[in-house]
């Protein structure tokens, strides 16, 4: 049998040195491995924790919020309605809808002067609760799935036109869906839309979803969807074409 010296002064077959070669090359793969894993995770979990993406994401980060701009906030599928917002004071409106009390006496300018325009505007949706929200996406979830589409897919597809619950500016009061009055599709509104589209930013509002701007809104264009930010923002916004994640950077 062939023996070999170490550098201990010990003997040992070249077996034996080739099995301890062997676990010595195993412990070093085992220990790079390990930190590749290990380095993996922490950035999966950075990204969840500060990104709001990936296995560790606690759902979508809360948007901030500011007392003093309160018309500002951003909320969309990535910032949801933070913690400490306050329950909106709220003004109902004659066809029981409400919204959010600070927005009104602009909406109320801006409805008297469509209906002098001729038009027959109506808010179809203002401010929802975290419970009726969810109750809207579970309704559209379950008429994709009755169209056939499995619950993922139902859900993915669904979430393209609801928000979900806490995510939605609806839940702010800040938010209003404006038709025109008895209308059952939106081509029923286009004048009414039109007319959003030129002026509302001179009330404080503005088109909240445009067209072309899903990336960064997270939302469809929804030629309905008006959302108050304050006139001086509406202004600056209506001028440069930003949306609200842009402008309020
Ligand atoms: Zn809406």
């Amino acid at each position: 049998m062939e023996r070999m010296m170490t550098g201990d002064g010990r003997v040992r077959t070249f077996a034996e040195c080739r099995n301890r070669r062997n676990r010595r090359t195993l412990l070093r793969v085992s220990v790079v491995l390990g930190v590749l894993l290990a380095a993996i995770l922490a950035l999966l979990f950075c990204l969840g924790r500060f990104a709001g993406r990936g296995p560790f994401a606690p759902g979508a980060a809360q948007a901030k919020y500011s007392p003093s701009s309160w018309s500002l906030i951003v909320v969309n599928r990535w910032n949801r309605i933070p913690d400490d917002y306050p329950a909106p004071k709220l003004t109902r409106l004659s066809n029981g809808e409400s919204v959010d009390s600070r927005i009104y006496p602009d909406l109320q300018r801006m409805f008297d002067d469509m209906r002098a325009a001729g038009l027959h505007p109506e808010v179809t949706s203002a401010y929802r609760t975290e419970a009726v929200q969810r109750q809207l996406l579970d309704e559209k979830i379950f008429l994709y799935q009755n169209e056939g589409a499995s619950k993922e897919e139902a859900r993915r597809q669904a979430s393209q036109w609801v928000a979900e619950p806490g995510t939605s500016e609806h839940e702010l009061g800040l938010a209003v869906d404006i038709n025109a009055s008895g209308a059952t599709s939106t081509k029923d509104s286009v004048n009414e839309h039109q007319w959003l589209a030129d002026n509302a930013w001179r009330y404080g509002f503005i088109l909240r979803y445009p067209r072309g701007k899903t990336d960064v809104t997270g939302n469809a264009y929804e030629s309905w969807h008006y959302r108050y930010v304050g006139a001086e923002a509406a202004k600056a916004m209506h001028e440069s074409g930003q949306t609200l994640e842009e402008y309020a950077k």
